[in-house]
């Protein structure tokens, strides 16, 4: 493993210091292990650094890329322009109570968006607040969750989502999306439909969760959180490559097709889960891209079907 070299430049912004890391790889912020550098990078975990991290975008005239878990995404290898600030929670959750308000009979949980996915389902489980229990065992955290719609085992945030705190770069205002303004739908929004980098940034969400057992809740969280160590592959990836096409599974189809552990490079469908790709080691976005363009086409040639990607591509291919 080749020694980790950080290039930061401490810059003063409004008065106070901020960490800027230079030419950053982003295959150190993506569950796939895959992406060529950001021009310049910075690792907020707080909604302080955040907002000084996109006054110094705003100053440098840098367009801003924010990302959360990056466990949704495939960074090219040529990278992304401009500022990436990378937006999650450093570990776990440390707020041990949050507000919680009541409104027609349900309970009102306000989370920031840098809090892990996984925690809040087990946090609410036990706290006996159903609705968010599919997402124990889950990676990313809020923000990601809530712009991709992320969901599981019958459930998905859209689902208990109330509404959005937003930070929109384009007017420097603070605003608040409503569930339905932001339209969830399978694995998309509103949100996710703009292209990036976009001029909204995900801050804070407040969820509508219901009054249940919590014996019964936690046995469920735990449920979900072992199904998914005993059924998905574990090394480097970014879970279903492709949404599942309706009536059917794109991990079926890919499978029918006889592509379990077909291979490009240093890419391999996985043998355990034909809808996840595994990065073998070192592999790049170039091999990872034409990995998923092969098994697309060959689905498409055996059952006429045209797999959509469930994972976001972003960033310039190389050079
Ligand atoms: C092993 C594995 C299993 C998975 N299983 C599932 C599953 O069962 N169901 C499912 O839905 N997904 C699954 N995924 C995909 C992924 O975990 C989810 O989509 C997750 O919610 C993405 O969150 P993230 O924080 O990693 O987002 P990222 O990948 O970092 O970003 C996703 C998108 O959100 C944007 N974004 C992130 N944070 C913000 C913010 N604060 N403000 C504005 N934009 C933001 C990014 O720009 C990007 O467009 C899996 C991934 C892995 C690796």
């Amino acid at each position: 493993m080749p020694a980790r070299v950080e290039r930061a430049t401490i810059v003063t912004v409004e008065g106070r210091p901020l960490r800027v890391l230079e030419a950053e790889p982003l295959a150190r912020y993506t569950t796939f292990r895959i992406g060529g550098p950001a021009d310049f990078l910075v690792r907020a975990s707080d909604r302080q650094t955040l907002e000084l991290a996109l006054a110094w975008g705003e100053r440098e005239g840098l367009p801003v890329t924010v990302i959360g878990g990056g466990s949704n995404l495939l960074v090219c290898d040529g990278g992304v322009r401009g500022l990436v600030i990378v937006f999650r929670a450093a570990g776990g959750n440390q707020q041990d109570e949050l507000p919680l308000g009541r409104e027609d009979g349900a309970l009102i949980a306000s989370f920031p968006a840098t809090t892990p996915l996984s925690w809040i389902g087990h946090w609410t489980s036990e706290r006996g607040l159903a609705g968010m229990e599919w997402a124990a065992g889950l990676p990313g955290v809020l923000g990601g969750a809530i712009v991709n719609n992320a969901g599981a085992h019958g459930g998905d945030v859209g689902s208990v989502l109330v509404d959005v705190e937003l930070y929109d770069l384009r007017r420097r205002v603070l605003v608040r999306w409503t569930r339905e303004q932001l339209a969830p739908h399978y694995r998309r929004t509103t949100l996710k439909a703009l292209p990036q980098p976009r001029d909204y940034v995900v801050l804070q969400a407040r969820l509508r969760l219901q009054a249940d057992d919590p014996a019964k809740l936690r046995a469920l969280a735990a449920a979900n959180a072992r199904w998914r160590r005993e059924h998905q592959p574990t090394g480097p990836c970014a879970g279903s490559v492709f949404k599942n096409p309706p009536g059917t599974y794109a991990g079926y189809l890919i499978e029918q097709a006889g592509l379990k552990g077909f291979q490009v490079g240093r890419m391999r469908v996985s043998e355990q889960h034909a809808n996840f790709f595994l990065n073998l080691g070192g592999a790049t976005a170039e091999e990872a891209l034409a990995l998923l363009e092969e098994v697309r086409q060959r689905v498409a040639e055996c059952f006429g079907i045209v797999l959509e990607p469930e994972i976001e591509v972003i960033g310039e291919p190389r050079g």
